[in-house]
């Protein structure tokens, strides 16, 4: 089969990141008789740089002839005064609305190779994590009505959380489904005790939960989540949130598993075209140092590979061999740990492209 696959490597450490993810790409390709095609675009602050805008009409017109996109990671200092429309995020927020991604999936894992790694207490961090939060992407507060204004006589910024019925119930749908295929139980997070758009939120999840009588339900105010990820996080398996809930839950539960360079994330919509990318970003501390690391971002293809290509094996074999070179320990500076052997980022490439 062939698949088309927009890269939008970004900035920072973007590029190193996703040429790794490519060179695993084309060797599963090569082993399992698939052809992948990479068209390189521009996003973010590069975007910027080139033609004055972090997402070019290029760019969103070939993502969508695209199978899949590929993102590495956007911004850095640079590019921080820039007025808001200009920002690299910008772009980012743009790509996901632009394709209608309104489901991110972020699996926080703790390797088992790796639990040396967790920050948190070892009789914690033996009894595993194992966590999908599903975020919503396209509504909430970071979409709503904005603005400035002036309230007696100084001046007031404000944004608002607004969510429609119909936005609740995509990503809640996507939710149970996920639930399906793990332990059948989805946490749903939300401030129904303060906001009226939490309070629907619930209503319209345990609506929903009526058509899934396998799956449990269990509400949790996002306060209380943020306690009970760092005290109890193997009670976590479907996280179910909004948009700005989950930026902030999904980041907590990505550092209780050790490193920010080992999570990999998808963004859904409606089709099979996702877009996959790491979840931590442009690290311009290290860029250009051979120190970042790839593993997230090869994760991220895996799951491009899992979830819009159905090819099944072929993802199990990209986690296997990073699996392997762990068990193997080899570690790049952020997973390192005493008794290891340190690698650099093309030396941990070349490890799992060898163990494929
Ligand atoms: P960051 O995730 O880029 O970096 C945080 C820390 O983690 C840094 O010390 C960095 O060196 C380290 N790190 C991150 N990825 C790593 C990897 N693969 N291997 C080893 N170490 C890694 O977050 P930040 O420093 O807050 O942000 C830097 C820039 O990235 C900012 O401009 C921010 O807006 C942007 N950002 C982009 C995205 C995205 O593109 N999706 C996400 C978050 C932040």
């Amino acid at each position: 089969m062939n698949y088309n696959i927009a890269v939008l490597a970004g900035d920072g450490i973007g590029p190193e990141i996703t040429n790794a993810a490519i060179s695993v790409l084309n060797k599963i390709g090569k082993k399992y008789g698939h052809n992948f095609s990479f068209k390189q675009l521009l996003a973010g602050g590069i975007a910027i740089d080139k033609t004055g805008n972090p997402l070019p009409d290029e760019t969103i017109e070939e993502c969508k002839k695209s199978d899949s996109v590929l993102l590495g990671a956007v911004g850095g200092a640079k590019w921080d005064t820039l007025p808001g429309h200009l920002r690299p995020e910008k772009g980012l927020l743009k790509i996901r609305a632009e394709l209608g991604l309104y489901a991110n999936i972020r699996p926080a894992k703790l390797f088992q190779s790796l639990k040396g790694a967790c920050p948190l207490r070892s009789d914690i961090a033996e009894k595993g994590i194992d966590i999908v939060v599903v975020r919503e992407l396209i509504g909430g507060i970071y979409f709503g009505e904005r603005g400035i204004k002036e309230i007696n006589g100084e001046t007031a910024a404000y944004d608002t959380e607004q969510y429609s019925v119909s936005e609740i119930k995509r990503i809640a749908k996507i939710a149970f489904e996920l639930a399906k295929k793990r332990k059948k139980q989805v946490i749903s997070i939300d401030k129904a005790n303060v906001l009226e758009s939490s309070r629907l939120w619930r209503k319209v999840v345990h609506e929903l939960a009526k058509e899934y009588p396998e799956i449990t339900v269990t509400d949790m105010l996002v306060d209380n989540a943020a306690m009970q990820l760092v005290k109890n996080p193997a009670q976590f398996d479907i996280v179910l949130t909004s948009n700005l809930f989950g930026d902030i839950l999904s980041d907590e539960a990505a550092m209780i598993t050790g490193s920010i360079g080992m999570l990999a994330s998808s963004s859904l919509g409606d089709t099979t075209r996702g877009l996959y990318e790491p979840i931590h970003g442009s690290a311009p501390d290290i860029a250009g140092q051979d120190l970042a690391n790839p593993i997230a971002t090869i994760l991220s293809c895996a799951m491009m590979l899992r979830d819009s290509f159905s090819l099944i094996n072929e993802a199990e074999h990209i986690e296997k061999a990073i699996s392997e070179v762990l068990d193997k320990n080899y570690r790049t500076a952020d997973i390192m740990s005493e008794g290891k052997t340190k690698v650099s980022g093309s030396k941990m490439t070349e490890l799992i492209l060898s163990e494929i």
